[in-house]
């Protein structure tokens, strides 16, 4: 089911779950991919992603790490 394609001799995996809603992914023959890393699934074997606009992991007070979703009006806040 994986379709794999080629992109500069780098072959590029599928997203994963996961990283639906980040910014960083496009879409080829209706199968989505990630423009900044070809093996999604491996970025998500850590935490998260540490590439995604759409989550990140932060460290609360009490040293345990949460992954939060960033919002979009902070996003855009940003002028991207
Ligand atoms: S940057 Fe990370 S979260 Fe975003 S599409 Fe790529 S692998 Fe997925």
């Amino acid at each position: 089911m994986s379709q794999v394609i080629t992109v500069n001799g780098v072959e590029c995996h599928p997203i994963v779950e996961k990283c639906e809603g980040c910014d960083r992914t496009m879409e080829q023959d209706g199968v989505k991919y990630c423009k900044s890393y070809p093996l999604p699934e491996r970025k998500w074997a850590q935490k998260v992603c540490n590439f995604a606009t759409h989550m990140k992991l932060e460290v609360d007070k009490g040293g345990k790490v949460n992954i939060n979703p960033l919002k979009a009006s902070k996003r855009a806040a940003r002028g991207r």
